[in-house]
C-alpha cells in the first residue's frame, strides 16, 4: 500500500458516511420542519410565532447545505451511463420551475433530443440545479433564464443565460471558492460543488457578467454520440 492510496481510501470512506448521514438527516429536518409550521400556524403569540419561524429558517439552512453537497458526496450510487441532455433537464425544469415561478421569473428550456453525455444521473442534475437555482436567486420579477445546447466537434456546448444582478470583476474572478457567496443564506458551496462535478465529468465551466445585465454559464461536455 502506498500512502497515497490509503488516503484516497480514507476521502472514500468519509465521502460514503457524509452521503448517507445526509440521507439520514434530510427526513428528520423535514418532519421537524412540517410540526414547526403546524405549531407556528396555531400560535396566537407573535414572540412564539417569530421563534418558530428562525426555528424554521435554521432547518431550510440545514437543508439547503445537504442540498449543495448531496449527490457530490454519493459515491456508492455513482452509477456511470450514457445520459439523454433533454430527457435529464426535463426532470430539472420540473423541480425548478415551481421556484422560478415564484420569483415571478420565467425558465425556458430548449434543447433538442439528440444530445448524449456520459455521468451520472444524479451529478448532472445537481450541476443544473445548482447553476439554475443561482440564476433563479439573481434574477426578479422579470427574470428571464434561458438554456440552450448544442453539439460541435465531438463537444456538447450547453449555455445558461440569465437577466440578474450579474457579478463585477472580482466576484466572477473568485466564482467557485469555498464560501464565497453574497447571500443572507448562501453557502458559497454551490459553485464550488459545482466545478468539481463538471471537472469528474471531463468537461469545462465557464462564466461571462456584467454586473447589472446578467450572467451567462457555459457548460462543455464531452459528447457521447456515436461518432
Ligand atoms: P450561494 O448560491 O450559496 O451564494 P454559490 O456557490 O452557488 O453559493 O454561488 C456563489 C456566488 O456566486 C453567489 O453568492 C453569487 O454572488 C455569485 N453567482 C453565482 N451565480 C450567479 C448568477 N447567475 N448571477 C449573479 N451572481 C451569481
Ligand atoms: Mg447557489
Amino acid at each position: 500500500y502506498s500512502q497515497k492510496l490509503q488516503l484516497s481510501e480514507k476521502t472514500e470512506v468519509i465521502s460514503q458516511l457524509a452521503a448517507s448521514v445526509a440521507h439520514e438527516v434530510r427526513n428528520p429536518l423535514q418532519v421537524s420542519r412540517g410540526f414547526l409550521q403546524l405549531l407556528q400556524e396555531r400560535s396566537d403569540n407573535i414572540r412564539e410565532q417569530g421563534y418558530m419561524n428562525l426555528a424554521i429558517e435554521e432547518l431550510d439552512r440545514a437543508s439547503v447545505i445537504i442540498t449543495n453537497y448531496l449527490s457530490f458526496a454519493k459515491p456508492q450510487l455513482d452509477t456511470v451511463e450514457i445520459l439523454n441532455l433533454s430527457e435529464q433537464l426535463k426532470h430539472v425544469e420540473g423541480m425548478l420551475f415551481p421556484l422560478a415561478d415564484l420569483q415571478g421569473g420565467r425558465l425556458e428550456i430548449q434543447v433538442g433530443p439528440e444530445l448524449y453525455v456520459t455521468g451520472n444521473a444524479g451529478k448532472l442534475m445537481q450541476i443544473f440545479v445548482n447553476l439554475i437555482k443561482n440564476s433563479i436567486e439573481a434574477t426578479g420579477e422579470d427574470g428571464l433564464i434561458k438554456l440552450w445546447a448544442y453539439e460541435k466537434k465531438g463537444t456538447v456546448f450547453i449555455h445558461l443565460e440569465d437577466n440578474g444582478e450579474g457579478m463585477d470583476e472580482m466576484m466572477l474572478a473568485r466564482i467557485g471558492e469555498p464560501y464565497l457567496t453574497n447571500k443572507s443564506k448562501g453557502t458559497g458551496l454551490g459553485m464550488m460543488v459545482t466545478f468539481q462535478l463538471i471537472d469528474h465529468m471531463g468537461g469545462e465551466l465557464h462564466f461571462n457578467s456584467k454586473k447589472g445585465l446578467g450572467t451567462e454559464a457555459i457548460i462543455k461536455l464531452p459528447s457521447a454520440s456515436a461518432k
